[in-house]
């Protein structure tokens, strides 16, 4: 596959990353993650946005413009002749000899790929999830490389035959492993507000818009996990699940096992939007 290595466009044995990478031995870096909907990006501008506040929010100076990268990342699909996909990149502070503090005169590295991902039209099945300890740090609003206390909650979730894991500080629900949360009560969606103890997802954001079309109202608020646990519904957010239904969490079963109602809305209300981009 061809890769993007700064500006360049690379087969991926050819992106070679020096093992004094900051990325790679401080986790001192950002991503993205963004859709492709029969070739076109969807949401690039928010995605862009975000990044810049991530960059901004580490310290971090970004090697290219938010359009320059747009026309790579344009590009890089197109050399991978990806249809339905997903984009991946990420952006280290640079290589340099071993120390904590940030090195003076370092480039900042960037590497990107761009992969097939087929969509599955019936968006109804629901996923299980276990509840799992937030344990991460208190900047969970920064898109960083460092994902340890979300890959070990994913991996707990693997090891109990469930597909995703819910996070909880305390009695607060914050959000999943790569994903946000939403339950539904009494016809109103309530999700954890975009502080520092969540991503702000783009998807999340895309569904206030969504709901607002629906004229569904919207509340950010911390709810509990008792609240999560008797919710009408319970739905996950992301750029690779798009929404999707929460049908079990642990051994306690949501909305009679089903996609519920509102849930079935948005999907549809998303899937309308995805025939629109890949419309182009
Ligand atoms: N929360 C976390 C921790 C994530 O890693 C992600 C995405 O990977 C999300 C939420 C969802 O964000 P988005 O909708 O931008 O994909």
């Amino acid at each position: 596959s061809v890769i993007l290595y700064q500006d360049k466009f690379l087969q991926r044995e050819q992106g070679l990353v020096d093992m004094e990478d900051r990325g790679y031995q401080f986790g001192d870096g950002i991503y993205e993650a963004i859709r492709v909907y029969n070739g076109n990006l969807f949401l690039m501008d928010w995605h862009m946005e975000r990044l810049v506040r991530s960059a901004r929010e580490l310290r971090l100076d970004l090697p290219y413009s938010a359009a320059e990268l747009t026309e790579n990342i344009k590009e890089l699909v197109r050399r991978n002749g990806i249809d339905d996909g997903l984009v991946y990149f990420q952006i280290t502070r640079g290589a340099h000899h071993r120390q904590h503090d940030f090195p003076k005169g370092v480039t900042p590295v960037l590497t990107g790929s761009a992969s097939e991902m087929v969509r599955d039209p019936d968006r109804t099945h629901g996923i299980s999830s276990i509840l799992a300890d937030d344990i991460r740090w208190l900047r969970c609003d920064i898109k960083t490389l460092n994902l340890l206390g979300n890959v070990l909650a994913k991996q707990a979730a693997v090891d109990s035959g469930a597909d995703e894991a819910i996070l909880h500080r305390g009695d607060t629900v914050t959000e999943g492993t790569s994903c946000n949360v939403f339950i539904v009560k009494d016809g109103q969606l309530i999700t954890h507000e975009a502080n520092n103890f969540i991503l702000n997802g783009i998807t999340r954001r895309f569904v206030f818009a969504l709901a607002e079309q629906l004229q569904i109202p919207v509340i950010e608020r911390d709810y509990t996990v008792d609240e999560l646990l008797a919710a009408d519904e319970v739905f996950i957010t992301s750029t690779g699940k798009e929404v999707t239904a929460v049908v079990k969490i642990g051994d306690q079963t949501i909305a009679d096992g089903e996609a519920g109602p509102i849930t079935r809305r948005l999907i549809t209300a998303f899937s309308a939007e995805v025939e629109r981009v890949k419309a182009g």
